[in-house]
């Protein structure tokens, strides 16, 4: 993939103040890599170390012939890492977890979680490791994660691995919802691993190398709560803290301000999602960060045509987390992390189970106000315009939208069409085209911005029925087509000729899509 390359002789990233520094030193010419010495990369292992209740030591399986299939070099030179060592024996060896740095501790991370609303008390990286935290130039603390590395005591019944398509459709989405600018963890590389993995049909084997502000989830907090240890649960509420709502430590009551920090950073990515018509898939509380980003990109899918009923996973039978119903399920999930948190709230749990409702009672307004200030940007319209008429406008659209199916993402850059005079188009979308009059004759009347609306609403998402196509392709050898979704979804603002397939709805002929989880 292009991607920015450093060009220095020589590269040196500090740590910002921690025990542990991430040093890589890299000897290169531009281009091409002469890697003598050979760098050192170093990982913190502060997880490890401050929680080690919740963390098993552990090491990767062997791969019996790996090859990197994408690597993310802006992310790597980001993170202080060079790209073009990434690519030697050594860099693969490390991005598969089979060279592990020294000092590093790599670890599965205990945690249970609420899986379609039935609680499961233990579940933690079944085909998962934490290899350690990264320290990237600027001083910000990451975590290098794989997926799919093997078995661990986690692993129940699972193989512990995963295969080349579900995690290059981890690669992509992760990469479009980066370029969309919500919060969500980060993708290295995937590198095949040479090792059959045996689903309805054999496959090629893969991992993901991940790269994320932490991975500590709800699902953290009900497994520590559940020890009984409060010791443990008040440390893990430090260390979640001090990584990622260092505002909370000098708070009143800090541990109250940590919960409104993870339900403001919901409510706001939640809010993100619904803007753009993505579909998580699977919101079960061991797929919900702290840290406020997107994780676990399993059954999760854009919208094509708008329908609030919208489910893509194949196992999602109830509706559960149906397109409309996701922000109702990250406050249920939100709801579970203030009842692991009750012991640290207040001496008397009659006042701390008070404090929590009250605090969970902004996940609402929180939304309400992210949602309807991103409604109105993709509509073009002025901040300062009255609730009481942008409200009735939206709910009247998405009425519209959801009558005629009208497909989610291109109908608002249509639509800008229509705000530069040009309405043809935008009408055309609908079944019966004078049902839009009325709506448009309300909407232009406020006097949308159609420069405004273009930077942001994306042309290009990753369509369902491209990503199948790039998968397919790519498991079969050829990575072409996933190159082309790739290059569309980093830069989804920008319409480009030659990607004018990937602007598209969806052909008819497309049916129902279903996804699948635990691939
Ligand atoms: P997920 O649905 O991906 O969030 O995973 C739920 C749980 O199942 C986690 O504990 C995973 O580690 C575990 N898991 C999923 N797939 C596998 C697999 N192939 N082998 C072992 N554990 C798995
Ligand atoms: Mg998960």
């Amino acid at each position: 993939m292009g991607g920015a390359r450093a060009a220095g002789a020589s590269e040196q990233a500090r740590s910002g103040g921690g025990q542990q520094r991430l040093v890589v030193r890299v000897r290169r010419t531009l281009g091409r890599v002469t890697t003598a010495p050979p760098p050192t990369v170093t990982l913190d292992s502060r997880f490890a170390t401050e929680l080690a209740e919740m963390a098993v030591p552990w090491r990767a399986e062997e791969a019996p012939e790996p090859r990197l299939l994408v690597l993310n070099e802006p992310l790597a030179t980001e993170l202080g890492l060079d790209p073009g060592w990434l690519r030697s024996v050594d860099g693969v060896r490390l991005l598969i977890g089979t060279a592990v740095p020294t000092g590093a501790a790599p670890v599965a991370q205990a945690y249970a979680g609420h899986q379609f609303g039935g609680y499961v008390p233990r579940l933690g990286d079944g085909r998962a490791l934490l290899l350690g935290e990264l320290v990237d130039p600027d001083g910000r603390v990451r975590d290098l994660h794989l997926k799919g590395s093997g078995r661990t005591p986690f692993a129940r019944g699972g193989d512990g691995l995963a295969a080349v398509g579900p995690m290059l459709r981890e690669y992509v989405v992760s990469q479009s919802m980066h370029a969309l600018r919500i919060p969500t963890t980060r993708s290295l590389a995937v590198v095949a691993t040479g090792r059959t993995v045996h689903r309805e049909t054999p496959l090629p084997g893969a991992v993901l190398a991940r790269v994320a502000a932490s991975h500590l989830r709800v699902g953290s907090f009900q497994y520590a709560r559940a020890t009984g240890d409060v010791d443990l649960l008040r440390r893990l509420a430090d260390h979640a803290i001090a990584r990622h709502h260092p505002g909370a430590a000098g708070a009143e009551r800090p541990y109250l301000a940590l919960f409104e920090g993870v339900v403001a950073a919901q409510a706001s990515l939640v809010a993100r999602w619904m803007l753009v018509g993505f579909v998580h898939g699977v919101m079960n509380t061991d797929n919900m960060t702290i840290s406020g980003e997107t994780i676990d990109y399993g059954p999760c899918a854009f919208l094509d045509a708008f329908d609030p009923a919208t489910v893509y996973s194949s196992i999602d039978h109830g509706g559960r987390y149906a397109y409309g119903n996701q922000p109702a399920m990250a406050e249920w999930d939100l709801a579970r992390l203030a009842e692991a948190l009750l012991p640290l709230l207040h001496d008397d749990q009659d006042r701390a189970v008070a404090l929590a409702v009250e605090s969970l009672g902004g996940f609402r307004r929180r939304f309400d106000a992210a949602w309807s200030a991103g409604m109105r940007a993709k509509l073009g319209l002025r901040a300062d315009l009255d609730q009481a008429v942008v409200s009735p406008l939206v709910e009247d659209l998405l009425a519209l939208l959801a009558a005629s199916r009208v497909d989610f993402t291109s109908f608002f850059r249509v639509l800008a069409v229509a705000a530069r005079g040009e309405a043809e188009p935008t009408r055309r979308r609908f079944l019966d085209p004078g049902a839009v009059d009325d709506w448009l004759t309300r909407w232009r009347a406020l006097g949308p911005d159609p420069d405004g609306m273009d930077r942001v609403n994306p042309v290009y998402i990753p369509r369902n029925h491209l990503v199948e196509e790039a998968l397919a392709a790519a498991t079969d050898g050829d990575v072409d087509p996933l190159m082309r979704l790739l290059d569309a979804v980093t830069a989804p603002y920008d319409e480009r000729p030659g990607l004018e397939r990937h602007a598209a709805a969806a052909p008819p002929d497309f049916g129902t899509y279903r996804t699948f989880c635990g691939t």
